[in-house]
């Protein structure tokens, strides 16, 4: 595969991003850079730069400043083969970050070539969120009473107890959702202006949606 098509994932929380760009991943040798995982583990990094990304996320349920985004994006996409499909999952999330990851994009010969948005109502989100668990190894969100039976909640891939995230409660996720209302609605506006932005229903199906996005990405 030689491509260096980039795809940015926006969402609200329990949208589906990462199972889509899981998907990516597996089907299409994409490299996923996930900015939220990133800063989590900086989150946990016993720093005064950990503390403070901590608590932002976890207590806050706020954006983190763009300067650490940056820092983590760049970080991130450095070490990335240049011919490779590169899914960003979770930025820019607010408009000012827009600028910033085109600069960044830029430096490693890269644009935003398509921005997916996957659409879902904030009862959705909680509703999702709610019932969500986490491979602390793997990153793979499972979903209680769908994924996996109550008492049952191990990772079938690295065989370890699944866990919940500190910001998914529910007042956690209805923050969450506030502030991508506020704050990246507009970033999606932004990209359907630009003519990039495909919104896809985050209801549907993981595997149809997947169907819709696979058309949209461009490979050479
Ligand atoms: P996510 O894993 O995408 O749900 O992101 C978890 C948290 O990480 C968010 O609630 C924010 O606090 C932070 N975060 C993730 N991406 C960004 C970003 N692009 N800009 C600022 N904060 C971010």
């Amino acid at each position: 595969m030689n491509t260096s098509f980039t795809v940015i994932l926006l969402g609200p929380p329990g949208s589906g991003k990462s199972t889509q760009a899981d998907f990516l991943v597996r089907e299409m040798e994409a490299i996923h850079v996930d900015i939220g995982l990133a800063l989590r583990k900086t989150a946990e990094m016993n720093t005064p730069l950990g503390a403070r990304v901590s608590d932002i996320m976890n207590r806050r349920k706020e954006l983190v400043p763009d300067d650490i985004v940056e820092e983590v994006l760049s970080g991130a996409l450095a070490s990335v083969p240049p011919n490779r499909l590169v899914i960003i999952d979770g930025a820019p999330r607010c408009s000012t970050q827009i600028g910033i990851i085109d600069g960044i994009l830029k430096t490693f010969e890269r644009v935003v070539n398509l921005a997916v948005y996957v659409a879902l109502s904030e009862e959705e989100s909680v509703r999702r969120i709610s019932r969500r668990w986490m491979c602390p190894q793997c990153n793979r969100p499972f979903i209680a009473g769908v994924d996996f039976q109550e008492g049952t909640a191990q990772c079938p891939s690295c065989h370890i107890p699944l866990s919940r995230r500190k910001d998914d409660t529910e007042e956690g996720v209805r923050k969450r959702f506030q502030v991508f209302a506020s704050n990246t609605l507009p970033v999606v506006e932004h990209y359907r202006k630009a003519g990039t932005l495909l919104e896809v229903d985050g209801t549907k199906d993981p595997i149809a949606l997947f169907g819709d996005i696979r058309e949209h990405v461009v490979l050479h």
